[in-house]
């Protein structure tokens, strides 16, 4: 069997393994349109591996992040590290209150320890209703980028941008060079899920372009302080030590409805989070809740593409078949597996 991967991030990347585990004789062809694979969302996001407690809203989420995370770390246990002072703060002016917060949280049957609020570290203690430990986990895409290729049997061509799938077929285009044809091709490319799909069976999607800052922090390497829910502030490890911060209402620097209009953007996206002084609005979000110093080490700007349905906490994961082609959209890393274990059963 022959498969076409279209994106050789995170997900391309996790298809690619669990079909070739799958399938011994299968032969994987993976297609990116960067001059590197792994340089997208899948390992520039906020290292989260969720568990649910950034849900409140969604009990759905929160199933989702339940199951996903045991199986993430059973596959992927060499790319995680423990964050053992993970605190969430529940803000009295947020969209929940904390015994809603509380209640929603007991129902799952999610783990997690109160702490007292110190003065130390939040700079308005009287603002936070609750604040709890919990034992979610950081994804070390470091890491990632570094040796998740090498478990690949399959290719990686990068540097080709596909612009045409043809599904009846089973062909790929680029330009005027056509691949194929393959027996599946899977749209794993995140920001174009509806290429090769007829407009009957379009995702309704929305982008973002968002900007995270790396820094060294005066945080330790296993802490990690999320402030919610609402337009509040994360500070959570990255890796060799850094942390991400990011803030809800600057993080996301521009929004679309046209993938034209991202794409545009998308080249020069470091200049404009520059020009915007990005950098600086989301380390004073930070600063006027919490007291961590930082030092800057790196801007990450990555496109970010949202179902026009979620609402609110809700991250839906969906796999579209049109002819040979599967085209997966996910909003986070942990349900990973619910889109190949759909993939998988398609190509039973
Ligand atoms: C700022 C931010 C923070 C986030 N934080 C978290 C978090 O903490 N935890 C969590 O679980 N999730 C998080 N997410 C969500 C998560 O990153 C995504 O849900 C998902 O992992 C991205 O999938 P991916 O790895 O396939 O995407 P990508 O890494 O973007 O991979 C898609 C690849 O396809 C390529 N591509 C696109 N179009 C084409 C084409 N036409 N031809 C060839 N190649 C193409 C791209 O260049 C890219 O390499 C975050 C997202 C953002 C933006």
């Amino acid at each position: 069997m022959r498969v076409g991967i279209i994106g050789a991030g995170f997900f391309g990347f996790h298809i690619a393994r669990q079909l070739e585990r799958r399938h011994p004789d299968i032969q994987v062809e993976m297609f990116e349109k960067e001059s590197a694979p792994l340089v997208g969302a899948g390992t520039n996001n906020q290292c989260r591996l969720h568990m649910g407690f950034h849900y409140p809203r969604s009990g759905y989420t929160i199933y989702q992040s339940i199951m996903g995370f045991d199986r993430f770390v059973s596959e992927y246990g060499e790319f995680l590290t423990d964050v053992s002072d993970n605190l969430y703060a529940v803000h009295n002016e947020g969209l929940v209150s904390v015994d809603q917060y509380l209640a929603v949280m007991d129902s799952f049957h999610l783990p997690y320890e109160t702490q007292p609020v110190s003065s130390d570290l939040f700079r308005n203690p009287d603002e936070i209703g609750l604040l709890v430990r919990v034992p979610e986990k950081s994804i070390d895409v470091r890491s990632i980028r570094q040796n998740l290729g090498s478990c690949l049997r399959g290719s990686v061509r990068v540097g080709t941008p596909i612009d045409e799938v043809d599904a009846e077929n089973g062909l790929l285009r680029s330009g005027t060079t056509e691949f194929g044809p393959f027996d599946y091709i899977i749209n794993a490319s995140y920001t174009n899920p509806n290429l090769g799909l007829p407009p009957a069976l379009h995702f309704g999607v929305k982008w973002e372009l968002a900007v995270l800052v790396l820094a060294r922090t005066s945080l330790a390497n296993d802490a990690a302080v999320t402030l919610m829910d609402g337009e509040y502030v994360s500070v959570y490890p990255a890796y060799g030590g850094m942390h991400t911060l990011s803030s809800v209402r600057h993080t996301p620097m521009r929004r679309y409805d046209d993938a034209m209009d991202l794409a545009a953007d998308y080249p020069n996206r470091f200049q404009l989070a520059q020009d915007e002084g990005r950098e600086r609005a989301i380390a004073d979000d930070v600063a006027r809740h919490l007291r961590i110093e930082y030092d800057t080490e790196e801007l990450w700007v990555t496109a970010k593409t949202k179902l026009s349905t979620d609402m609110g906490d809700s991250r839906v994961t969906e796999v579209r078949r049109h002819g040979r082609l599967l085209s997966v959209l996910c909003g986070k890393i942990d349900a990973v597996f619910e889109a190949s274990d759909a993939i998988l059963r398609e190509l039973r």
